[in-house]
Order: structure tokens, then sequence, then C-alpha cells
């Protein structure tokens, strides 16, 4: 019924084009070495599916078990290559498709027998099938939808080679029906690599986009959140703080005297200040909403019990700073940092209102001398805007060193 040559040499065009064109996508971006692996399978499967067609026309040996051989290590290749687009490295069992034929295929009693080749083959194939499953779906399926469709296409693909095998044995057909069932099995495998095919592209698309929405809301330098992608998401944190019945702490950073570290150390100096600084806050925020406003100025979202919970967080930040100098590998670098901070409800929270009081208390920390912190409370928080921003509101906290200096007088003073 079904013309197998033919059919072999449609399909061993298709697969020298798609070859070329994911040699070319590699090319393009050699960095991502998935194009240049599955570039290889789509080479191996053509030259491999040649090799059978040719069968009558050239030995045996070339075109039964290598040519096979060489088209499942085909199937090797583009297991690597979806391995490979989530930088994993290759898995062994991404050989057992060729590695089941050749194990089979020097058995006298399958190499005599057409109809058992055609069983060894379809077995083959479904292991393949099964591997490309696992490869491209075993991390991240929910992150593009298509990844999912992907790995149904290829579970389908290793139940119809592994049925087309199981029903061969069942049946034993004749050289005759057995070429139908391998040429029914073939065109439906080639149907569905197609749509495989379609659905890694989709996926690739899916990935990039997703990327790309990830670096618009990426600080490039420090890694960080930028202001867009903190602002994002307030909204989630404000969720976050009503379900836990806590408060919504805005704490805005700006570094003390910056200007300066780039005047006397060098501009890059300042950055490695920029960078080391976004870790060492990052570590100290719940949840990590904690992002680069621009220049030398942070902000954190944090959901807290009370104003004392939002003090101790500002201050442990501010005491780390100050307690352990930058190093840039030339020069050791002190620095410090401001830091105002506004509270409200979870209900009432407005962002722009509460960054606006953080913004004030800010001001207010940077007119109390720097390295300090300034807090407003929900009523603060809630006053509207002066015109004149008065940098003797809010509440100064102790700084660590003032606590221990008081200490220190009340000892000295109970001695005396
Ligand atoms: P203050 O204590 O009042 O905040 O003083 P300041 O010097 O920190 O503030 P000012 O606003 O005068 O200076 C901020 C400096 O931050 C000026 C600018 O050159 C520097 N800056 C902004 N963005 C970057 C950056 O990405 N890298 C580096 N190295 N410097 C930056
Ligand atoms: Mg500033
Ligand atoms: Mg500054």
């Amino acid at each position: 019924m079904f013309n197998v040559s033919t059919g072999l040499a449609i399909w061993c065009s298709e697969a020298m084009t798609l070859a070329l064109v994911a040699l070319m996508a590699w090319r393009h971006n050699v960095r991502n070495k998935a194009y240049l692996y599955w570039s290889i399978g789509f080479l191996l499967s053509g030259i491999g599916f040649a090799m059978v067609a040719l069968r009558g026309h050239i030995p045996g040996i070339l075109s039964i078990e290598a040519g096979n051989a060489i088209a499942l290590t085909g199937q090797t290749a583009w297991v690597v290559g979806y391995l490979a687009l989530d930088r994993r490295k290759a898995e062994w069992w991404a050989l057992l498709p060729p590695a089941v034929w050749l194990a089979g295929i020097f058995l006298p009693w399958v190499n005599d027998d057409y109809g058992n080749r055609v069983i060894l083959y379809n077995l083959a194939s479904a292991t393949g099938a099964t591997a490309l499953a696992m490869a491209a779906g075993s991390t991240g399926l929910r992150r593009e939808g298509s990844r999912t469709k992907l790995c149904a296409v290829f579970v389908v693909q290793s139940c119809l080679c592994f049925g087309t095998a199981v029903a061969m044995a069942l049946f034993v057909p004749s050289d005759a029906e057995a070429a139908n069932f391998a040429g029914g099995a073939a065109l439906a495998t080639g149907f569905l690599l197609t749509l495989a095919c379609a659905l890694t592209c989709m996926m690739i698309m899916e990935r990039s986009e997703r990327q790309l929405r990830l670096l618009s809301l990426t600080d490039s330098l420090t890694g960080v959140l930028n202001r867009r992608g903190l602002f994002g998401q307030f909204e989630a944190v404000q969720a976050r703080a009503f379900d836990a019945k806590r408060q919504v702490a805005v704490l805005l950073f700006d570094l003390d005297y910056f200007k300066r570290v780039n005047d006397r150390f060098g501009h890059q100096a300042g950055d490695t200040v920029l960078t080391v600084f976004a870790r060492l806050a990052h570590k100290y925020i719940p949840d990590g909403v904690f992002g680069r406003m621009g220049g030398e100025e942070f902000a954190a979202f944090a959901t807290v019990a009370d104003q004392t919970e939002a003090e101790a967080l500002a201050e442990s930040i501010r005491a780390e700073l100050c307690r352990v100098p930058v190093s840039t590998g030339d020069a050791i670098i002190p620095v410090t940092v401001s830091i105002g901070v506004a509270l409200a409800s979870a209900i009432q929270g407005d962002r722009d209102k509460l960054v606006s009081a953080a913004d004030r208390a800010l001001y207010a920390a940077k007119g109390a001398g720097r390295n300090c912190t300034v807090i407003f409370g929900e009523a603060e928080t809630a006053a509207p805007a002066r015109a004149e921003p008065d940098h003797r509101s809010g509440e100064l906290v102790p700084t660590l060193d003032d606590q221990i200096h008081a200490l220190r007088r009340v000892g000295s003073l109970a001695r005396g």
C-alpha cells in the first residue's frame, strides 16, 4: 500500500532542509548549542534513512544495520539538543535509541526476519521518543505553554511506535503487511515530528519573550529588580501583608556622599559599591522584593508586624554596611547609607503615597547627619506632604552606636 522508498526520500529531503535551517540558526547564535545538535540530528536522520532507502543498491549491512543505527543516533542528537536548550549536560539515556537497535539487530532471528526488524526499529524509536519527552519536559513545564504540548506529542509518538511493535508481535504479519505497518508508523511519526518542530519554534519564541520581559524588569548593573520591576511587585506584597495581618513597609536607601566615592576611587569602584550594597541588602529583605530606583538609590517593599520590626530590618542593613567596608580589590571603601521608612496598614497602603512618605523620611535622615534611619509611622505616612520637605519630621531611630554610647554613659554616671 505504502511506497516506503518514496516516503523515505521525502523525509530525507525534509531532514536535510531542517538540518540547514537549524545550522543557520546556530550560526546566528553560536552560544546556543541546541540548534547545532538539532542540525546534526536532522543530518544523521536524513543520511540514515537515505541509506535505508538504498536497500538492494548498497550492501545490506550498510542499508539495514548502519542506516537505521545512524537514523536513530539522530534522535540522540535531538535529545542532547533539548537538554542543551535548558543548559543541561548530555545524559547517558540519550544513547538508548541506537543502543537498543544495535543490541537486537545482530541476533539472527531478528536480522533474518523483516517483520522482527521493523518491531525492533519501532521499539528503539519508542525509546527515543520517550527520551525526547523527558529531555523537553523535565524542567519548567509550567514556564512555557507549548512545552507541555511538545511533550505530549513525543509521548504520543512513543505510544505509536510501541503500539506498532506490540501489534506486529501479536499478529505476526507477512513481509508485505509488515511493510504497511512500517510505512504507516513512519508516516504518522513524520507528521508528529513536523508538529514537534512547530511546537519547538513556539517554545523558543515564548522563552525569548519571557527572557526579554525579565530583562526589562531587571537592573543590568546589580541584577536586582529595576524601578518598574519593583513597583510591579507592590500589590503582591500588599496582598501578602493583608493575608498575614501585617503592615506594609517601604524602605528607601540612598548611599551617603556617593559622588565622593566616584570622585576618589573611580566610577568602576562606584559600580562595585552599588553591586555589593544591592547583594547585601537583598539578603535581608524577606521574599526578595528589593530593587534599584536609579543611581545610588534603592528601595524595598516588606511586610512587617510593627514599627519595631521595620526599624530592626533597616538598621540591620545599615549596620552591616557600616561594619564591612567594600573591597574592590585595589581599595577598601567605607560606605554608609541613609534610610527612610514609611509604614501603612495593608488596606490603606497606597504605593505612591508610601514611596513619597519614605522619600520624606529619607530626606529627614540626610538632614539628621546621614548614616541613620528615619521612620514614618502610619499617621505621618497618611499626612499630606508639605511643599517644603521638613528634615526634622519622623522618628530618628537611634543607631546601634548611639545605643552603646548611651549605655556607656549610663554606666559611667552610675559609677560616678
Ligand atoms: P548624598 O549623601 O546627599 O546622597 O550625596 P551623594 O553624593 O550620594 O548624592 P548625589 O545625588 O550628589 O550624587 C549621586 C551620585 O551617584 C552622582 C552620580 O555620579 C552617581 N551615580 C549615579 N548612578 C551611578 C552608577 O550607575 N554608577 C556609579 N559609579 N555612579 C553613579
Ligand atoms: Mg541620591
Ligand atoms: Mg546619595
